[in-house]
């Protein structure tokens, strides 16, 4: 009777044990070896095995642990553990018993083996073998072998649990890592758990960095102004109720770039509202913020620059109709020379908005032919050399040799004229313009030099976008719209050319461009 207490005692401190292993560690094979361990000694045996089918569903048995065999003599167990469990009563068991026991040199006479199921399904199979002929396994070891079974399916589909979690929390980090859009997860506090490699490639900060610190601090969001959001205006914060709450600004990357960026919210919140961390999808709209701000430019540039000459037009012309007074031939004169050049440079600045539109379409289309460049280069000097006054000097340096180009003639008198214009425009003081080229590698290669005010080095790429201006004195002095370099450009490049400007601040500025030459001919002379 004490016997039989302190059996049940051993066995109920042993179950303990192993469900206190299985919620402390997920490694199912230390578990395993824990349960055929016990069960073994339990049970009065000399060894036993442990054996699972394959996760995926396999019917084929695979030893995963055992007691008192060793490894290396897994394998001879391979035809017991075909044999069906309800075979194992039969003539054959004794049989393959006997086999493996002559193989292995070990001695197995008894065996009772009990299926592990999770819910039903077969998983595996536990088996304990004895010595001994003269002790047979009774009911009774079957209920205590049936206990021990139970605990290793549970460990066993613990196990498959922690891995099918596991499994499916790698395959949503390399989701968010792979994510073309920026993703980051905020914690309760707003410090950032996860970073993925687009936000790292956004913000310039490595991820060992980014993490654990608040959002607000490596993204910093501020406004064109330069007044921060984030303490004031974060959605996060003071849109409860809104359930994917959005915020925009410019930041300061790391390494010093600026970008625009939207960054998207999925707060997850508590029963009571409290705020548990959030999910954060952050894209770089740069570009978009940027074609707003021109889109805006381009209104009151465009209504400011049209409204002058339309202004000038009717100022004069209202002036020059009055019935109380009478003018005379030379005022008449003059007024409708003023009209006329208004119109013309209305004219103009259609024109020009016209071309913007067919290049940002993409359809600037080019008559190209052969002509000689120097005689368009004087015309469009001496034009200049009749409208500025004494203190403008304009020269042309071209060798005699300079072969034809091989270009859009009205598009190029565009660009020179525009080149020209600018270099009276942003030369104050006057000073010599030169207009010059010299042929190399196969194409022609044009300048237009000033003595003005030249361009900030930083400034010197800018200047060819749509409507930049430099903001200098100048700006606000001279009439510009900031399209004749950008359209300058977009011609020189659909000649297969480019266009680029050298500059000293105080000393002048000299644009060069690249034009095709007119393939050369063979001359053929009449004998
Ligand atoms: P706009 O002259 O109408 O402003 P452009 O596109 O022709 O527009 O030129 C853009 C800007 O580049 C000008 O506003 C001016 O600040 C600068 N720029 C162009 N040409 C010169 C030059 N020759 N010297 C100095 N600055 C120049």
């Amino acid at each position: 009777m004490f016997e039989l207490t302190d059996h049940r005692l051993r066995q109920r401190e042993y179950l303990l044990q192993i469900s206190r292993a299985i919620t402390a560690q997920l490694d199912v094979t230390s578990v395993l070896s824990l349960v055929i361990g016990y069960a073994v000694e339990m049970l009065a045996g000399n060894s036993g095995l442990i054996a699972l089918y394959d996760d995926d569903g396999g019917d084929e048995l695979r030893v995963r642990a055992s007691a008192g065999l060793p490894r290396d003599v897994w394998p001879a167990f391979a035809p017991l553990l075909a044999l069906q469990l309800e075979e194992t009563a039969h003539e054959r068991l004794r049989e393959t018993l006997r086999d493996i026991s002559t193989d292995t040199g070990l001695n197995l006479r008894q065996l009772i083996a009990l299926p592990l199921t999770i819910r039903d399904t077969p998983i595996g199979v536990i088996y304990v073998f004895r010595a001994a002929l003269n002790v047979a396994f009774s009911a009774d070891d079957r209920q205590v072998l049936q206990a021990f079974a139970d605990q290793a399916a549970i460990a066993v589909s613990n196990a498959r649990l922690y891995q099918g979690v596991l499994r499916e929390k790698q395959r949503l980090d390399a989701m968010i890592e792979q994510s073309a859009d920026g993703v980051m997860i905020l914690d309760n506090r707003w410090r950032i758990t996860t970073f993925n490699k687009a936000m790292e490639q956004l913000t310039g900060w490595p991820r060992e960095e980014a993490i654990g610190r608040p959002c607000a601090e490596v993204l910093g969001f501020h406004n064109s102004q330069g007044r921060e959001i984030c303490p004031a205006d974060c959605p996060l914060q003071n849109l409860p109720h809104v359930p994917n709450p959005v915020v925009e600004g410019w930041i300061t990357t790391r390494d010093g770039r600026e970008l625009y960026l939207q960054s998207r919210y999925a707060p997850q919140r508590g029963a009571r509202g409290t705020f548990l961390g959030a999910i954060a999808n952050v894209r770089d709209i740069t570009d978009q913020k940027r074609e707003e701000e021109l889109q805006s430019t381009f209104v009151s540039v465009i209504s400011h620059e049209l409204k002058t000459p339309v202004s000038i037009i009717k100022g004069y012309a209202g002036t020059l109709a009055r019935e109380d007074a009478t003018w005379s031939q030379e005022t008449l004169r003059d007024g409708l020379r003023v009209i006329e050049e208004e119109a013309d440079r209305l004219a103009r600045q259609i024109q020009d908005l016209l071309d913007v539109s067919r290049v940002q379409a993409g359809g600037l289309r080019l008559e190209l032919t052969d002509w000689p460049l120097p005689p368009l280069a004087q015309e469009v000097a001496h034009g200049f050399a009749a409208q500025t006054d004494a203190q403008f000097a304009f020269e042309l340096r071209f060798p005699d040799d300079f072969p034809p180009v091989h270009a859009d003639y009205e598009r190029i008198r565009m660009v020179l004229t525009n080149l020209v214009s600018n270099a009276v425009k942003y030369s104050p003081d006057g000073g010599t313009i030169r207009i010059g080229g010299w042929a190399e590698d196969g194409r022609a290669i044009i300048h237009v030099a000033d003595q003005g005010i030249g361009i900030p080095p930083e400034e010197q790429q800018r200047i060819f976008e749509r409507f930049y201006r430099v903001d200098n004195r100048l700006r606000r002095e001279t009439q510009g719209s900031g399209l004749g370099l950008f359209l300058t450009r977009s011609i020189i490049e659909a000649h297969g050319g480019r266009i680029w400007v050298e500059s000293q601040v105080g000393r002048g500025s000299r644009f060069i461009f690249t034009l095709p030459l007119a393939p050369r001919r063979l001359e053929v002379h009449d004998s």
